[in-house]
């Protein structure tokens, strides 16, 4: 997507007015447009570049190629004839584990204020000294909510969409080459409708009924990516990342492993630490903290209809990098001096 970040240049719109004068159906042309232009450029860089990068790891894969096959054989061969199991296991129960292990972890955290070695990279760093129990506790119900009774029903409906459109559980794996073009395929579908969707929820009449419950946290934790009303939650939260593997009709692996990677990347986006070696949710952070700012996952639609305008001029901005040594942003990068540390 890195392709992407130049057209930003020839597009700068201010952040407020573009939201509010969206309606104007020649500017939406306009973003149409310019969005057309930008996932265009998207898939090009991912052809150029995509195939001697998944060249490189093939080669790693083709070793172990025979590992993973077989694995999945003997799956394949214990749930023989119990697709609907198959696909549960895969696609509901691997992310929801994946969720509640990440999250228990960052609990665990938020509550002690322990370790230190990771309290350091706190992004808010006077917020959630410790996490407001009473708040915590309503947010685990509703997280559990949405997972039981939201996209519980969901996956069982994406099951027999999946089933009807082809075989979701068939004995043969994936090659990795397809896997890797189905998650960035899956990536761009979620940008798209998490943007818009997300966007469309900070409209006053819909933000006040439905998308306020998600910002009553200002600085968030891990488990409130999914702390989210329940309209919200399948329009926000599930469509725009179950859509991918739909249109692809993808194998319950591939499926089951995007379930995972989008679980856990929303985690970090929310989970209010900028740790190093892992992708900056300062982005995200930053959209709890001011409402009108970086509406989008990776910021490919917020640069080019201009919502990351005033984020841009941020000392946010300037930490929104992958931290790669051991020194805390706040530290290397610190606020201006009216307020220290
Ligand atoms: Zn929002
Ligand atoms: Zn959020």
């Amino acid at each position: 997507m890195t392709g992407a970040t130049k057209v930003s240049d020839l597009t700068r719109v201010d952040g407020d007015a573009s939201i509010r004068t969206q309606d104007g159906s020649g500017r939406l042309w306009d973003s149409v447009k310019k969005a057309a232009f930008v996932i265009g450029s998207g898939i090009l860089f991912l052809a150029a570049f995509g195939n001697s990068l998944t060249w490189h790891l093939q080669k790693f894969w083709g070793a172990s190629g025979d590992f993973w096959q077989n694995l999945w054989t003997k799956l394949y061969t214990t749930y023989e004839g119990h697709d609907a199991t198959l696909f549960f296991l895969g696609t509901m129960l691997a992310p929801m584990v994946t969720f509640w292990v990440c999250n228990a972890l960052l609990m665990i955290v938020d509550i002690t204020g322990k370790p230190s070695f990771i309290t350091r990279y706190r992004i808010q760093v006077d917020k959630n000294i410790p996490v407001d129990p009473v708040k915590l506790r309503n947010a685990v119900k509703t997280v559990i909510f949405n997972q039981v009774f939201i996209s519980g029903p969901m996956v069982v409906v994406i099951y027999y969409l999946m089933s009807w459109r082809g075989n979701p559980c068939g004995p043969e794996l994936p090659t990795f080459h397809w896997t890797l073009m189905e998650l960035a395929f899956f990536s761009l579908v979620e940008e798209i409708l998490f943007y818009y969707s997300h966007r469309l929820f900070h409209q006053p009449s819909l933000y006040k009924h439905y998308h306020k419950q998600h910002h009553e946290w200002t600085a968030p934790i891990g488990l409130v990516c999914i702390y989210a009303h329940p309209l919200e939650h399948v329009m926000s939260n599930m469509l725009p990342v179950v859509m991918g593997p739909i249109l692809l009709g993808s194998h319950v692996t591939s499926t089951g492993l995007w379930y995972c990677v989008a679980l856990v990347s929303t985690t970090i986006s929310h989970c209010g630490y900028h740790l190093p070696f892992l992708p900056s949710p300062e982005y995200h952070d930053f959209h709890h903290l001011k409402f009108n700012q970086c509406f989008g996952v990776f910021g490919v639609l917020d640069r080019l209809h201009g919502t990351d305008a005033k984020f841009r001029q941020t000392k946010q901005y300037e930490r929104h990098v992958l931290l790669t040594s051991l020194t805390p942003l706040n530290e290397s990068i610190p606020d201006s001096p009216k307020k220290s540390e």
